[in-house]
């Protein structure tokens, strides 16, 4: 078997309460265990709301990034959010997801495989569900906006969190589990993802 190194690539999952109310718990580990990732780690908690706000604080860039994003989805709508910092806004969004990631139950997991990042973000969908694509978790299962959620002053219900990129996935994962909780074992599906010669098929 080749030893690619992105083979072991790890990205945090979680499904927010939302999604655990919803009864979607085992729709979403089937989106993402048929497409070939192995779970490696996976428990229900109600998160303390220190621990939801550490979580959205842990990336630097990311309060730049979202309100950014948050500021640019608004003027494209036409939509005054009342502020043209994208640091402002995203403290506000901050707290707003303090208060829902620790509303009740959710699941998190940990994810791996080759890509598992980019491939968990693809089957999960963009974050705005009205433009999420069909056939993406949030696109099949939501149907809310940016502009439904800004006017009731609380997050955009999205049904899951999943890592941005390698980094954020490092720093998510240590927050949420610790080392001896991650699994490290075989599948006997990785043989026919990975190995290149398909060596022992043929009796
Ligand atoms: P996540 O980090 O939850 O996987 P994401 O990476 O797709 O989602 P981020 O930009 O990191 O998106 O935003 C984090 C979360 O903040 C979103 O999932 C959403 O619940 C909430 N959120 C982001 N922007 C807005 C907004 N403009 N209005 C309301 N909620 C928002
Ligand atoms: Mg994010």
């Amino acid at each position: 078997m080749q030893n690619y190194d992105d083979k072991q690539q790890q990205t945090l999952v979680i499904v927010k309460p939302d999604g655990v109310q919803r009864g979607l718990i085992g729709e979403v580990i089937k989106r993402y265990e048929q497409c070939g990732l192995k779970l490696v780690a996976i428990k229900m908690l109600i998160p303390s709301p220190e621990l939801a706000l550490a979580h959205y604080s842990t990336d630097p860039e990311w309060a730049l990034k979202t309100g950014t994003k948050s500021l640019e989805a608004a003027k494209a709508r036409g939509q005054d959010l009342g502020t043209n910092d994208p640091i402002v806004y995203a403290e506000k969004i901050r707290a707003t997801l303090k208060s829902f990631l620790s509303s009740g139950p959710v699941v998190a997991m940990v994810w791996q495989g080759m890509g598992a990042v980019a491939v968990v973000r693809k089957i999960t969908g963009s974050t705005e569900p009205l433009s999420s694509a069909p056939g993406t978790i949030r696109g099949d299962f939501t149907i809310d906006s940016y502009t439904a959620a800004d006017a009731d002053n609380r997050s955009v219900r999205n049904i899951i969190h999943s890592s941005g990129s390698v980094d954020e996935a490092k720093i998510e994962i240590k927050l949420w589990f610790k080392p001896e909780e991650i699994l490290n074992y075989r599948l006997i599906s990785e043989e026919i993802i990975y190995d290149v010669n398909l060596d022992g098929i043929l009796e």
